[in-house]
């Protein structure tokens, strides 16, 4: 079967994208917080003055220096939503290794 990267015609085009890659993602782990510990991402939104509390099953990025809430790490650039992001000079990919 041919492998395609865009949905088949009869398949309904996703609303919001949910799926999201970290194209340098070296030293980057996603984590789940497991825990009602006040931990907050390392990163305001300009104009805040305030640090984004991370909430219990809250899926969050790791490296080792930083913490960040998915919104902080797409305004980065560590995540994109954009599946092509390989094809567009961010980053090939290297394979897996097994
Ligand atoms: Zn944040």
């Amino acid at each position: 079967m041919e492998e395609s990267l865009t949905p088949p015609s009869d398949e309904p085009a996703v609303e919001f994208e949910r799926r999201v890659y970290v194209p340098h993602y070296e030293g980057w782990t996603a984590q789940i917080k497991t825990s009602w510990d006040k931990d907050y991402c390392y990163t305001k939104n300009p104009g805040e003055d305030y640090f984004h509390l991370l909430l219990c099953g809250e899926v969050y990025l790791v490296n080792a220096e930083e913490r960040l809430c998915l919104n902080c790490a797409k305004r980065r650039g560590v995540i994109t939503d954009d599946r092509l992001y390989w094809q567009r000079g961010v980053r090939r990919a290297p394979p897996p290794a097994f």
